[in-house]
């Protein structure tokens, strides 16, 4: 096998860990960008936080064109294949999840703010349940499908950093934290704007599951050079530690490690597409019961952390 790296002057090389700035690093996996450039992708992991980071990676100016796949469905609403076809279901399971949370977690008409809002299909629903929530969103294309879609008004994402001390009582990072190039300056952001004893929900895939330990390189929540970071619990546990939060809880994705496997079995291409399903089922549910048996390591998990007073 031929492995080329894509190399221009917009990559950016990370000598230092972007949690902990620690200088060290080993080479841990080499990834293709299935999604869209067909590229090749380190992922270092820290000698000290154990963080996985993507680098060389694609700089913030130039990582928007990496996003121009038709299977980034979660901004484009289309409906191709069975995995496309599958979405729109597991997206309103996940969202009626994710709206229960909030309720069990703070007091109705409690502010609420949401990074990466995608399409506002979130947003939506939780302004529903009666919360005054802003969504905040990165491409200018999905906000505009947000409010197409939806009728959903959301917000560029460089207005979350001019909001003020103390302004929300809840904050939401749905997939999300690991496409953001400015980690350290957002979540010092996220302290600020937080009020004490906040409430922030990071929901990002793990690779420390079953699932990602057994498909390796075509593991596809892996996704470089999009994921720019890969949270092991004990990684985004002691980086958001760092930042003055308390963990009170941990709750799994339990769709995502489905979801993931079909995507990774499509990668490897390996089979039928029958035999692909087949896999994946299997795949799903076992990185499931392992985690629900013995480690906790789910294929995605939800983070519950409180602001420190
Ligand atoms: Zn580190």
């Amino acid at each position: 096998m031929v492995v080329f790296f894509y190399f221009c002057p917009c990559m950016e090389i990370l000598n230092e860990c972007p949690a902990c700035g620690t200088n060290a690093k080993i080479e841990y996996l080499t990834c293709k960008d299935f999604g869209y450039s067909g590229s090749y992708f380190t992922i270092n992991q820290c000698v000290s936080c154990k963080l996985l980071f993507t680098s060389p990676r694609p700089d913030a100016s130039e990582i928007g064109a990496y996003y121009k796949s038709d299977d980034y469905v979660s901004h484009t609403n289309k409906s191709k294949g069975i995995i496309n076809r599958l979405y729109p279901i597991v997206r309103n399971i996940a969202v009626n999840q994710k709206v229960r949370l909030i309720k069990k977690l703070i007091p109705k008409n409690s502010s609420v703010a949401d990074l990466g809002a995608g399409n506002g299909y979130f947003v939506k629903a939780v302004l529903k349940a009666g919360f005054p929530i802003k969504g905040y969103e990165p491409s200018l294309e999905a906000i505009k499908l947000a409010k197409e879609t939806f009728n959903t008004d959301l917000h560029p994402i460089e207005t979350f950093y001019t909001t003020g001390n103390e302004e929300f009582n809840c904050i939401t990072l749905w997939h999300v934290l690991e496409h953001i190039h400015t980690l350290q300056e957002t979540l010092n952001h996220i302290k600020i704007t937080l009020k004490k004893n906040g409430i922030l929900i990071i929901a990002v895939p793990n690779p420390a599951s079953k699932d990602a330990e057994y498909y390796k390189e075509f593991w596809a929540a892996y996704d470089v050079p999009r994921h720019l970071y890969h949270f092991t619990p004990e990684a985004l546990e002691k980086l958001i530690g760092s930042f003055n939060f308390t963990l009170l809880d941990k709750k799994p994705m339990l769709f995502d490690s489905t979801y993931v496997s079909l995507l990774s079995e499509r990668y490897k291409a390996k089979s039928s597409k029958a035999v692909q399903i087949y896999n994946a089922l299997y795949r799903g549910i076992h990185s499931n019961m392992h985690a629900a048996i013995y480690t906790g390591n789910y294929s995605s998990l939800i983070y519950i952390f409180r602001k420190n007073s």
